[in-house]
């Protein structure tokens, strides 16, 4: 069996790290690429904000992203653009050490947060 479907486990059987070195070593499934087309705009309720002191830096937001928003930074922390974000919790979700949290838009923006 090819090593991607074990993400397809329940979440405390999945690995715990992601081994890919970039996308083009993942079988291919189905993924949506963001574009002009596919800017979330301002109806977005809920967004993810990264903890770096829990951040482990696993790389397992980035493999579940389905709108491709989340890139690695420089400095081994994963950035999300949130021109794209749809909000849907999806990493936060899978992220084994909690350190993404969803907040609503309207607390994000009175505690000015990214
Ligand atoms: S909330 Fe959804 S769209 Fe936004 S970064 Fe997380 S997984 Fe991607
Ligand atoms: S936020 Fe969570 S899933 Fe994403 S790299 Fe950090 S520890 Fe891994």
């Amino acid at each position: 069996m090819s090593d991607w479907k074990n993400i397809c486990k329940d979440k405390d059987s999945r690995p715990k790290e992601q081994k890919y070195k970039n996308w083009k070593e993942l079988t291919p499934i189905p993924i949506s690429f963001p574009d002009n087309a596919m800017q979330t705009g301002n109806w977005r309720s809920f967004r993810p904000v990264l903890d770096k002191e829990k951040c482990t830096k696993c790389g397992i937001c980035w493999l579940y992203c389905p709108e491709g928003t989340i890139k690695q930074g420089e400095d081994g922390y994963y950035v999300i653009d949130l021109t794209y974000c749809k909000g849907c919790g999806i990493c936060a979700h899978e992220c084994p050490v909690g350190a993404m949290e969803m907040v609503t838009e309207e607390e994000a923006q009175e505690s000015d947060v990214e």
